[in-house]
């Protein structure tokens, strides 16, 4: 298998490599550009968006980048020491995060710093520090994560002496507190760690700086961003300490992760890179969960796309169709931590019957069309997304409206904690059990916050409730009264002066002055002083009007370094909560994503499946769940039957018969119901399935430099080492991608190694337009034949999409040609051709049509066609392939013949030569 050092699994792209992009000879410019440069060099490689005043500016190589991506205008307001303007770019700090993430989208890390004093406090620059550092999995601004998709940092180092290296990996969800890590061991650690990885699909990976790259990463744009961290963050001494420091414990037992070397590296690391990040303690992250293959139904990141999961793998005609994926079909969840939840799920479903059992149990109960499931609906709908509000409260980084949010959500906790009160399903009674607990919570930001306060604090005098603070209420009646006060001055001084247009102003640079129009010159009283000339007007100020300024600004100020400090109090309580909040969440998604698969049950007529623990499946009217969706009233159900007799099917039929879609929807209703849905179908009993293969249709890998048939072996490879009993495996159209004869040969040399080989024998579905193979349902137990039905209507092919037993005995190309607008002409030659090479209708089988397909044994077989007896020896390819049409060498030679030349013993010579060769070609 391959090893993980030399293997080009997943052949990644170059890492990001950390190097500030600074010239030298700027060092010794201005006082502001050395503090620059020198957080430029911790920046490293981020771009830093470096504030000054009300922008954040870039220099040099960052502002050109920057500028480039966000299609800003370079300037340059200081030149280096030899002189050369200093490029620089620089975007509102109001509008900083719109920018911070358009960069980060584009494949930018953003570190950002702040002002850490006010201007003016002391000489030379103000301190400035580097307070976050956005990254694909460190950027949590709402406006940049999508709510239904999670944001996984992956890291991931290998551990050990060569020979015994294990693989460790670490998945956390800054944006949750989700985290887990785990460790593989052995040749087939790095496929094993992809299958783990597909499910978590990571944004950002990060991996020791200066070790063989590892080849897990990368695959295009949908690849996660590498990021390099120096080797020691990643020894085993060094990442322990950062795990222990972080959860403040004395062992790492608690975790499961104490005898996994690698999987500790790996947690540590990412551990370590979130806090260089975030810069401040990660509080919700309060456990580490080690995961592993065992428990889940493993299904690797082939047979995700193939069976379109998460992504629809074409879009019709360049066509973007993203509800064609079965996270979107079933997806009828209210919030964004139900969302997610719902995709952590059918990425990794379970393999326990009993655990499965309750959540179907559950989805029954929620859609058994009870009151309270209703009531208990309502409080879902609108609840903002506790999880990741809980995450964001526990950065710090939450603005006052979504302290707000999340008092509503737990009260939404509260509402569904009443409605749940008659539920009786473990699942729901538990869950029902995990929602209160907050209320001191909420009633502590109700109480302090005002109802309408700001998403970000603007100007102070808006944020606490009145009745907070003593202080605070007797400091905005000092401030109300100042306002006023000048309200009323501007009324006594029209009177006094007999100005009309008098007017009190007021001027962010200038403050309050006293605006008076140009024709009044001569009634401006002495005192009044000048400070503004203006167009049309003259602004004065007078002692008065500076004293109620005075008293105003000192208002002002103490209000909002009061409720600063009374909002961060609040902030420090609820972080201290956050565990309970995400606890709660928690309950809150698992209602949301039962609630959601009962709705889409009962919306699209699903079952309740049985799942069982032996070896048969058996499903009456099952239908694909996504192209059912698509194509509204006209699918047409099948059914699907396999046990020890029967299971390994092999499916013939046209193209565009349906063969792709029925194997599809068996896979799906597996990862369906394990997953804990109800399944599109009449009625379904499922065997638990370890894993599930789909190596469905050539896709052509030319990104990864692939040819299609190698790309098919290797998946095909993969299952028949890694198949068990347990397993499902789809194959569709195996050997295509090679020339007929091989092509055959292997499918049929597949088929006869899974059916034959002990401990083989899983559930297959072989779709194949090789009807050829029908002959091994004759020789092999096990095989049996079925076919998606098809009608000839004249020239016309009508597709019925029905399997049923039997093999087809024609494919129908040439129909499917014609309906594809191949050009009559085209397809009429096509059909001489064929003639002339004996696969005209009705020429390869001469029984009994019925649809184009052999006909089905008695019934009751499963669909397993009568023993042809010794019409075709079993154990070879039964019906010889057909040649094309050869030229006759003996036309050949005589047309060469030159008569005039020939004297007549020539003549006779060649007479004699060609009866030999038409004897010998007759013998051959
Ligand atoms: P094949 O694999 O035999 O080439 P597909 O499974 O790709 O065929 O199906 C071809 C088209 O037929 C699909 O696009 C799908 O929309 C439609 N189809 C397949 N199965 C059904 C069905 N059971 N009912 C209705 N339409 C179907």
């Amino acid at each position: 298998m391959t090893e993980p050092d030399s293997g080009t699994l997943f052949p990644g792209q170059p890492p990001v490599r950390r190097e500030a992009e600074v010239p030298e000879k700027t060092v010794g410019v201005s006082p502001a550009m050395r503090q620059y440069l020198e957080l430029k060099r911790e920046a490293a490689d981020a771009l830093l968006f470096f504030r000054m005043g009300d922008f954040y500016e870039m220099f040099f190589e960052d502002a050109r980048k920057a500028a480039a991506v966000l299609d800003l205008a370079i300037t340059s307001r200081q030149k280096d020491r030899d002189g050369v303007a200093i490029p620089m770019a620089g975007v509102p700090h109001q509008a900083a995060e719109g920018y911070i993430g358009r960069l980060v989208r584009a494949g930018f890390r953003v570190a950002v710093c702040e002002q850490v004093e006010p201007a003016g406090r002391n000489r030379g620059p103000v301190r400035r520090r580097i307070t976050r550092v956005a990254t694909p999995s460190t950027y949590l601004d709402p406006s940049y994560l999508e709510g239904a998709e999670g944001a996984y940092l992956m890291a991931a180092c290998e551990h050990g002496p060569a020979g015994q290296r294990s693989l460790g990996a670490a998945w956390v969800d800054l944006s949750t507190g989700d985290f887990s890590a785990a460790e593989f061991r052995g040749a087939d650690r790095v496929r094993e760690c992809a299958e783990v990885m597909a499910g978590f699909r990571p944004r950002e990976a990060l991996t020791p700086e200066a070790a063989a790259p590892l080849p897990l990463f990368g695959g295009g744009e949908q690849g996660p961003l590498v990021t390099e961290r120096p080797g020691f963050w990643f020894d085993l001494e060094h990442a322990r300490d950062t795990l222990l420091r972080h959860f403040r414990t004395a062992s790492l037992e608690p975790f499961g992760v104490a005898d996994f070397p690698a999987a500790t590296c790996a947690a540590g690391a990412a551990i370590q890179y979130l806090t260089e990040t975030q810069r401040t303690r990660l509080t919700h992250i309060v456990t580490l969960r080690r995961v592993s293959r065992a428990g889940r139904m493993v299904i690797d990141p082939v047979t995700q796309r193939n069976l379109e999961i998460f992504r629809s793998l074409s879009p019709a005609a360049g066509e973007p169709l993203p509800e064609a994926t079965l996270v979107k079909t079933l997806d009828r969840t209210r919030t964004g931590m139900g969302a997610r939840l719902l995709r952590r799920r059918l990425a990794r479903p379970l393999l326990d019957p009993e655990a499965i059992r309750s959540r179907h149990r559950a989805v029954a109960e929620w859609g058994a069309g009870k009151s309270w499931a209703e009531e208990a609906g309502e409080a879902l709908h609108g609840c903002p997304d506790l999880e990741r509000l809980g995450s964001r409260a526990a950065l710090r980084i939450a603005g006052p409206r979504e302290y707000l949010q999340i008092a509503e959500a737990v009260g939404m906790a509260e509402r569904m904690h009443a409605a749940l009160e008659p539920a009786g399903s473990p699942v729901l009674t538990d869950l029902r059990s995990r929602l209160p607990g907050l209320a001191a919570v909420r009633d502590r930001i109700v109480r302090t916050l005002a109802e309408d306060a700001p998403a970000v604090v603007r100007e102070p005098g808006h944020l606490i409730r009145e009745g907070v603070s003593e202080e605070l209420d007797e400091l905005r009646r000092l401030r109300f009264s100042s306002r006023e006060a000048i309200r009323d001055l501007e009324g006594r001084e029209r009177v006094r002066t007999g100005i009309p247009s008098l007017r009190v102003r007021y001027n962010q640079v200038f403050g309050y002055s006293i605006e008076i129009g140009k024709g009044y010159g001569d009634r401006v009283p002495g005192h009044y002083v000048r400070r503004q000339t203006l167009v049309n007007a003259e602004r004065y100020v007078t002692e008065e009007l500076k004293d109620f300024e005075q008293r105003l600004a000192g208002a002002e100020e103490r209000i909002g370094a009061l409720e600063d400090r009374l909002f961060r109090e609040l902030t420090e309580e609820v972080a201290s909560a956050s565990a309970g909040i995400l606890r709660v969440a928690a309950a809150l998604a698992e209602a949301d994503v039962t609630a959601g698969l009962a709705l889409t049950a009962a919306h699209r007529g699903y079952v309740q499946p049985e799942v069982h623990d032996g070896f048969e499946v058996s499903v009456a009217a099952g239908r694909h769940p996504v192209v059912e969706a698509l194509a509204a009233d006209t699918f047409v159900p099948n059914d699907l039957r396999l046990d020890r007799e029967s299971f390994l099917m092999i499916l013939t039929g046209p193209n565009m018969g349906g063969k792709s879609t029925f194997l599809r929807q068996a896979a799906l209703h597996s990862i369906m119901a394990q997953a804990g849905s109800f399944v599109p179908a009449d009625s379904a009993r499922l065997p638990i399935v370890d894993r599930v293969f789909a190596r469905v249709g050539a896709s052509d890998d030319l990104a990864r430099g692939r040819s299609t048939f190698l790309t098919e072996m290797e998946e095909t490879a993969h299952i028949l080492h890694h198949a068990t009993r347990r397993s499902l495996v789809l194959l569709d159209e195996v050997g295509r991608g090679t020339a007929t004869y091989d092509g055959l040969s292997l499918a049929w040399a597949i088929v006869e190694h899974i059916a034959r080989r002990p401990g083989l024998g899983m559930k297959t579905l072989f779709a194949t337009h090789y009807h050829e193979l029908t002959a091994l349902a004759d020789a092999e137990d096990g095989v049996v034949n079925f076919h998606v039905a098809a009608r000839e209507h004249g020239e016309e092919i009508v597709f019925l999409r029905r399997v049923a037993p039997g093999g087809a005995r024609r494919s129908y190309g040439i129909q499917v040609a014609r309906l594809a607008g191949i050009p009559d002409p085209v397809v009429q030659r096509a059909r001489e051709v064929l003639d002339s090479l004996g696969e005209g209708p009705g020429e390869v089988s001469g029984e009994k049509e019925e649809e184009g397909a052999d006909p089905p044994a008695a019934s009751g077989s499963g669909g397993r066609p009568r023993r042809t007896g010794g019409r075709r020896v079993p154990g070879t390819p039964a019906a010889p392939l057909p040649q094309p049409p050869r030229a006759d060498p003996l036309r050949g030679r005589l047309r060469a013949v030159d008569l005039d030349a020939l004297t007549p013993k020539g003549a006779l010579d060649l007479l004699y030569d060609l009866r030999r060769q038409a004897e010998a070609a007759a013998d051959s």
